[in-house]
């Protein structure tokens, strides 16, 4: 990659830009390696700033980073242009029109919670147990305590890194199904509108403080990614339960473990690495399969590890035909088909 003369322009628009930054502190593992081209923005226009410089460099790879908490960065890092997606002060609040709560992409979901229940709006409570950003929860369909992205997202404003294009994206245009979205690492969520319904904000906080108060119960805290696998089919075990009855929970390779507390969760000690961690999955992965017959598919995001291993762990839906349709039908929306 022209990683100079990249950076050079990104600089000569004004973004903050830097070569060769480590990912890992910008993810909640906290392992892998550096991003050889990194640029942190904070507003609609920087985003539009980095797809003019893009377009003039077509074969360069993307990855737009919300939170980093649905992230495993390969311990060699990323070849390509990095977008880190940073809350400015002035996107931090949301707007309340009518029934409709819209907020920007970078912003933190429990940010969201606070604040759509501080407006006296319903509906987006569960968002407060979600450590991510609201662009990456629409991205992966985000969900937890009964309720999910697909249905509260009205529609998404979505900018192609590929085409420039900017598109009011319908949530049927989103393509949603479970934990994932038609959207791929082309697309940069900039905004999303909600729907909510009103409520005295007591009884939000209230609510929020019950879903605070679950998460400290049942998951751990540390460095993880939330759950690793995708729950299998209905009928079927949770993962955790098919984990936790495969005599997995505390199983350890160096400093990264099986959680004790959530079978699901795979915590990643002080000193890890990509590399052990995608060790400990490829391990419960397997022995998952020959105690219980079933595969299980990873939730979290892979970034820069081998073919193989990403085929390995990539959930069949991810390649279902309707799945594929969704997908080349918003990169046509969005202009990228020209
Ligand atoms: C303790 C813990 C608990 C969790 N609990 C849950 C849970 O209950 N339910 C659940 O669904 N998830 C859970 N997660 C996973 C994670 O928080 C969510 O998937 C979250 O939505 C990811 O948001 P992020 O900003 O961190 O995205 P990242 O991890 O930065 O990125 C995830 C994906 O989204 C893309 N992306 C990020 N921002 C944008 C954007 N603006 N536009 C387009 N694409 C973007 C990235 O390219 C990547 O493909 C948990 C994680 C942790 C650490």
């Amino acid at each position: 990659m022209t990683t100079v003369a990249l950076i050079a322009e990104l600089t000569a628009v004004g973004l903050d830009v830097h070569s060769d930054r480590a990912l890992g502190p910008l993810t909640t593992y906290g392992v892998g390696g550096n991003g050889s081209c990194v640029v942190k923005v904070s507003s609609a226009d920087h985003v539009v700033a980095v797809s003019e410089v893009l377009r003039r460099h077509p074969g360069v790879e993307t990855l737009v980073m919300g939170r980093g908490s649905n992230l495993l960065i390969a311990d060699k890092g990323f070849d390509g242009v990095v977008i880190v997606m940073s809350p400015s002060p002035t996107e931090n609040a949301v707007t309340v029109d009518g029934d409709i709560v819209e907020a920007g992409g970078a912003m933190l979901m429990p940010v969201l919670a606070r604040r759509s229940v501080g407006a006296g709006r319903s509906g987006l409570e569960w968002c407060v147990g979600i450590p991510g950003t609201v662009g990456g929860a629409v991205r992966m369909n985000a969900g937890g305590h009964g309720a999910d992205m697909a249905a509260s997202v009205v529609d998404a404003t979505v900018l192609s890194l590929r085409s420039g294009h900017i598109a009011r994206v319908s949530a049927e245009q989103l393509g949603f199904y479970f934990r994932g979205s038609a959207l791929s690492g082309s697309h940069v969520v900039l905004s999303v509108r909600m729907k909510t319904a009103a409520q005295d904000s007591a009884i939000g906080t209230t609510e929020i403080n019950a879903v605070v108060g679950w998460r400290r119960e049942h998951q751990p805290g540390g460095r993880n990614a939330g759950s690793v696998f995708v729950n299998p089919g209905a009928g079927d075990d949770s993962a955790g339960a098919l984990i936790d009855s495969a005599g997995l929970r505390g199983f350890t390779i160096g400093v990264v473990s099986v959680s004790e507390k959530h079978a699901n969760f795979i915590q990643a000690g002080e000193g890890s690495t990509a590399a052990d961690i995608a060790a400990v999955m490829s391990h419960v992965q397997s022995t998952v399969e020959d105690v219980h017959g079933i595969r299980l598919y990873s939730e979290v995001c892979l970034v820069g590890f081998s073919a193989d291993l990403m085929t390995r762990f990539s959930h069949p839906s991810h390649t279902s035909e309707a799945h594929v349709v969704a997908k080349e039908h918003l990169q046509s929306l969005l202009g990228e088909h020209a």
